[in-house]
């Protein structure tokens, strides 16, 4: 049976981007993140192919606006990473190490119940879709799969 708690919901105000990076002229554009932790309790293989029964799982996602018109939403890290590489934040109200960090866990982490690779294959480059584990067997692709985060990240996501 399916539960699912959260453990963090917050909405943070990452900052304002100069308007000139969308080409706008005028207008800062509002950088708001929707950070979860839920915990899920269903059975689902590790990436070490283990039956677990306790899952924790990160999902992060972003909306840029200018006024009330939406320019990006969901996945934005790599626009974040763009504008910030360009110093065209206009105002950050969090520090630019701390969005950096936080940026990295979100590409590493994000959804890190959706693994479609074995602990093997994590470390790979490049990988096709059907390729056979040379060491456990598991095809990559076949299934999703759970990777317990670490638990810095989780206190990481916790201090936020
Ligand atoms: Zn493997």
């Amino acid at each position: 049976m399916l539960s699912e708690k959260t453990i963090v919901s917050k909405k943070l105000v990452v900052g304002w981007i100069k308007p000139q990076f969308f080409g706008y002229t005028a207008t800062a554009c509002k950088v708001v993140l929707d950070i979860e932790l839920r915990e899920k309790s269903e059975s689902q293989e590790s990436i070490w192919l283990k039956q677990t029964d306790r899952q924790i799982v990160l999902m992060i996602s972003g909306i840029i606006k200018h006024g009330r018109e939406v320019i990006e939403a969901g996945q934005i890290s790599d626009t974040l990473r763009k504008v910030l590489s360009q110093n065209k934040f206009q105002k950050l109200k969090i520090s630019k190490d701390l969005l950096k960090k936080l940026l990295d866990v979100w590409d590493k982490w994000h959804r890190n119940d959706l693994r479609p690779y074995c602990i093997h294959q994590k470390s790979r480059k490049f990988i096709e879709i059907g390729e056979v584990c040379q060491e456990c067997g598991y095809v990559y692709g076949s299934k999703w799969l759970y990777e317990p985060l670490p638990d810095d990240v989780i206190r990481f996501v916790k201090a936020l």
